[in-house]
Parts: structure tokens; C-alpha cells; sequence
């Protein structure tokens, strides 16, 4: 039985009529098949937003007809209230990783002992069987206790890093079974400790330093341009799990004590053409932490994390750079768990 039909079985114990499914952009080519499956038995609608992770439910628009909701490729964050009951179906990458002996060697060489084993979740099996290679060559392996933002002992977020946190000082080093850097250079940022990265096509360790030394310089010319700022526009991310309107509010108080204009605005997908609407110097991103990052180049002005903002204006030691985590989120004010949406 594979997990679609388990999911299946599921929905119709639980008496489901109207299913929404929620599929990330990389596994909307397979729609026609997934749709068809679940369409044989309920009444089905697919959503075609991009979904990033599972702190993101879509608008209540979408969800306010449904009875469940289906969401593909990512696990469930455990301290989000949803707004409908959901599954979570993985897409867990499907091969058997191999290490070469002198990919070991290296971690031998450097005298390390105790490893720390990471992973982002759709390659949690292979972060297993990495788990079990490194303990028949005698080394240490450990997985990390996550938070409650956490599903899996070992996973991390791009927002969250809490199963590194819980054994840096633990581990000799760490490696993260990944395919993109960001993962890893925020175990880096966050542990100190040396990371590296596992590829499991290329099968190769690989140490990610000369990639954190460039992320920082970038990182400190990126941000360093938003001294001058005088108006900063504070964006808080209304999806339900990005939703955090405290620290916003935290951060404003602080940019006012410095003297600063401040706007607080509320974005579902924040636009860089909103952004230069609004004419602000600099913004204070405090959804996805990976936004600031990953779309720098989208934005003719600065996007700070909220620990940038706060080591950049002094408000937090300056000299170790800090990863913007999510750990919890605050109560969206809408009543999301109603039946109906606008007025009778
Ligand atoms: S906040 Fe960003 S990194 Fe965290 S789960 Fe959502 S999309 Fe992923």
C-alpha cells in the first residue's frame, strides 16, 4: 500500500467529502495522477500556489469549503494550529547512499569522533543509513532533539535549527544530508562547529566553509547598506506559520527608540514593487527567515532578518552573526477554525 492510498483510507474513516490538495511547484508535474486518485472517491480541489513548507496553509478562501487538507512533500510543523484537519504525504528520496572510504578518512584525519547527523526531511532515509555507516566505522552518530517546530529527531528547517542547537556542544562536527547549502550554512552559522555537506547523488562529503566565508561577506555588504535607513517598513508574513506579529511589534519599538520612522505592513507573498511603493530605506522581514536571503537580488533595498536588524543597529552583541529561527508562532488574529468566511 503506498501513502496515497493509506491517506485515502484514511479520509474516508474520518468521513471526508471536499479534499483540498496542496502540492509544492516540484511535484506539480505529477498533479494529473495524484488528482485522479484522490477524485475516485471525494470531491477535490487543487491549489495552485507554491507551497514552500508546511507553515503555509494558503489563504482561508481556499481552505473555507473543505473538510480536510492534503499537503505533499513536507512534514507536519507540530506547534501550528491548522485551521482544518491535514496529512502530510513525504516524498522521501528513493536511493541507497554508499560513502567512499576516503570520504571518511576525512573526517578521521581531523580527529573527529562524535558526528552529528542532520537532514532536511526528504532525506531522512538516507540520513539514517549515513547514520548507520558512521557506526560500523566507529564513529559516534547522534541525532539531535528537535523543538516543537520539529517532526523528526535530526531534521532541520531552513527556520529552524534546533536539533543542532540541542547537541553542538556534543558533536565534533556535523553533517547535513541536503541538496541545497542554505541548510548547512545555517547549522554552521548556528553550532560553529565544522559542517558538511552530503550529496546523495554525487555521494560526496563536502566541508561547507568557503561557502559560509562567502555567505558572510555578502550577508554584511547586503545589510550594512540599511545604516542610513530613516524609514523602515516592518513586514509581517500572514501565513500561518510564518505569522509572527510580536516580534514585529518588538521590532518597531526598537527602531522608534532609535529615532527611526517605522511601518508595520502585513504581506502573503511580500513583492519587491510593494515595497518601493511604500518608499521605505530598508525592511524588516520577519516571515520566512530564507526571504531576506534567497530574494535578495529581487529588492532595491535592504531586507534584514530581525537579528540583522538588531546586531546591525547595536542592539544585540556585535561579531557572531545570527540565523533568524522560527520557534514559535503568534495566534493569527483571524477566527481561521470558522466554518464561513465574510458576513452572511
Ligand atoms: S518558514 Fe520558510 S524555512 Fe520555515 S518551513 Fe516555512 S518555508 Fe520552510
Amino acid at each position: 500500500m503506498d501513502k496515497i492510498e493509506e491517506c485515502i483510507i484514511k479520509l474516508k474513516s474520518a468521513g471526508s467529502k471536499r479534499i483540498l490538495l496542496q502540492l509544492p511547484d516540484g511535484l506539480k508535474p505529477k498533479v494529473f495522477d495524484i488528482f485522479n486518485r484522490f477524485a475516485k472517491e471525494f470531491n477535490v480541489i487543487v491549489s495552485s500556489d507554491a507551497f514552500y513548507g508546511a507553515c503555509d496553509v494558503g489563504n482561508v478562501e481556499s481552505y473555507a469549503n473543505v473538510d480536510f487538507i492534503v499537503q505533499f512533500g513536507h512534514s507536519e510543523i507540530p506547534n501550528i494550529k491548522y485551521p482544518r484537519p491535514m496529512m502530510f504525504i513525504e516524498y522521501p528520496y528513493d536511493t541507497r547512499i554508499k560513502i567512499p572510504y576516503e570520504q571518511l578518512s576525512l573526517l578521521r584525519t581531523k580527529g573527529y569522533k562524535t558526528i552529528g547527523v542532520l537532514f532536511s526531511v526528504q532525506y531522512r532515509d538516507q540520513a539514517i543509513q549515513l547514520l548507520d555507516i558512521l557506526k560500523e566505522e566507529s564513529f559516534d552518530a547522534i541525532l539531535g532533539k528537535q523543538d516543537e517546530r520539529l517532526k523528526y529527531p535530526g531534521q532541520v528547517l531552513g527556520c529552524n535549527f534546533s536539533s543542532a542547537h540541542s547537541i553542538s556542544l556534543k558533536a565534533d562536527a556535523f553533517i547535513v544530508v541536503s541538496t541545497g547549502m542554505f541548510h548547512a550554512i545555517g547549522v554552521q552559522l548556528a553550532t560553529d562547529k565544522e559542517v558538511y555537506i552530503f550529496d546523495v547523488n554525487s555521494m560526496k562529503l563536502t566541508s561547507i566553509k568557503e561557502e559560509v566565508d562567502l555567505f558572510l561577506r555578502k550577508r554584511y555588504a547586503k545589510i550594512s547598506r540599511a545604516l542610513d535607513a530613516r524609514k523602515i517598513c516592518v513586514v509581517v508574513d500572514t501565513k500561518i506559520g510564518q505569522y509572527r506579529e510580536k516580534l514585529a511589534d518588538k521590532i518597531i519599538e526598537q527602531a522608534k527608540e532609535l529615532g527611526l520612522e517605522t511601518v508595520k505592513v502585513e504581506a502573503n507573498d511580500v513583492k519587491p514593487t510593494d515595497m518601493e511603493n511604500i518608499m521605505c530605506d530598508a525592511v524588516v522581514f520577519t516571515g520566512c527567515p530564507r526571504v531576506p536571503i534567497d530574494d535578495a537580488g529581487k529588492f532595491k533595498m535592504p531586507v534584514l532578518t530581525p537579528p540583522e536588524f538588531q546586531q546591525l543597529f547595536g542592539l544585540k552583541k556585535a561579531g557572531k552573526y545570527v540565523m533568524d529561527e522560527i520557534v514559535s508562532v503568534d495566534e493569527l488574529h483571524l477566527n481561521l477554525s470558522s466554518d464561513k468566511i465574510g458576513g452572511s
